[in-house]
């Protein structure tokens, strides 16, 4: 008898020895999204510092790219790229430009982030949006071949004066890799970091997968699905999450086919028999420097060209939602 209430009274001590392992909630408003980070750790003080040195990640990266903040140096490129003299840039924006110039080789220009060019013209909050003769003039200063990164100078040049560039269809997945390398360097094995649309993975939930949900796409606080997922990176494109209806009942929203110049078409009416246009992707892959262009890429494809170029890259998965509200997946998922 004694001795079990020894027991007990030893095992309440060690518990509450280690009351504060636990996990660890993080949220703030980032790069014109939220930002969530979980993850457990065995001491709070050390976690809270954990917390600020990622969330300090994100802002870092957020002043480094902004489009919206004049003193970004993404501002001061679309300010003196297009002047006719190469800018020299960091390695970091070098990096993400680079990448975005391969995934726009990858996707016949699919990915392109000069489609800011028209892009910056747009305002969905306030409902505006560029007109059919400025569409039309701007149209051809759209084109990642404008981009003339110098590798071993590092610097950026624009070929065309008009040409602009923007880094929101990769900038959050990039950031949510840097933040899982500082969560690494800290020790953390578990941990669930998102950017809006662009989560990263590390481990599982301590015995149980994350459950990463997708947004039903006309349904707001609905799923459309709920993925049982650990180590890994999913990016999610919609056209519910920026978006605005105009007078002619067009759904604008903020994904563009750079070979018109315009948000892609996504309308649900009358397009209930249209097989091939998307209103939700999500990619799976390992990294979200990957899956966040990835989902922007087969948003503007379309499913059938989409997802053929899903199954020709290993280690990537699809789930696409149609115009109909149906949903496919790539092979790999499809057991
Ligand atoms: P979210 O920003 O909601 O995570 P996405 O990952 O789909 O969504 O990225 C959409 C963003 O990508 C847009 O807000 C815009 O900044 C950028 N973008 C839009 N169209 C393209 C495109 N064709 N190529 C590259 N980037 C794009
Ligand atoms: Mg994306």
């Amino acid at each position: 008898m004694y001795r079990s209430r020894f027991f007990t009274l030893l095992a309440g001590l060690l518990l509450a020895g280690q009351a504060a392992a636990e996990w660890h909630y993080e949220k703030q408003a980032i790069m014109g999204t939220e930002v969530h980070l979980q993850f457990w750790h065995e001491d709070e003080d050390k976690a809270r510092e954990i917390s600020r040195a990622v969330m300090e990640e994100f802002h870092r990266i957020d002043r480094a790219l902004s489009p919206y903040k004049a003193d970004s140096e993404l501002s001061a490129v679309n300010r003196g790229a297009g002047a006719g003299k190469p800018v020299p840039i960091s390695a970091e924006l070098a990096g993400i430009v680079d990448k975005s110039l391969w995934y726009s080789d990858r996707t016949g220009g699919a990915f392109d982030i000069t489609f800011a060019t028209l892009g910056s013209l747009y305002d969905f909050r306030e409902g505006q949006q560029a007109d059919g003769a400025t569409t039309e003039k701007l149209l051809p200063a759209v084109n990642y071949r404008h981009i003339k990164l110098d590798r071993e100078n590092r610097t950026l040049a624009f070929d065309d004066p008009r040409t602009k560039i923007d880094l929101g269809g990769i900038a959050k997945g990039y950031a949510v890799d840097r933040a899982v390398a500082i969560l690494q360097h800290y020790g953390i094995q578990n941990a669930n970091v998102s950017a809006g649309g662009d989560a990263r993975l590390l481990g599982d939930k301590r015995g149980k997968p994350w459950l990463v949900g997708i947004r039903h796409p006309r349904d707001k606080g609905k799923n459309a699905a709920v993925i049982p997922l650990e180590d890994t990176a999913i990016s999610t494109s919609g056209d519910y999450e920026r978006f605005f209806i105009d007078d002619d009942q067009h759904r604008v929203h903020h994904i563009f086919n750079p070979a018109t110049g315009k948000p892609t078409e996504t309308d649900d009416r009358g397009n209930e028999n249209d097989n091939d246009k998307l209103i939700s992707v999500s990619i799976i892959g390992p990294k979200g420097f990957d899956t966040d262009p990835l989902s922007t890429s087969v948003f503007v494809l379309g499913k059938q060209e989409g997802l053929t170029l899903i199954e020709n890259l290993p280690g990537f998965e699809a789930i696409v939602i149609d115009a109909g509200h149906r949903m496919f997946f790539s092979s790999g998922l499809q057991q």
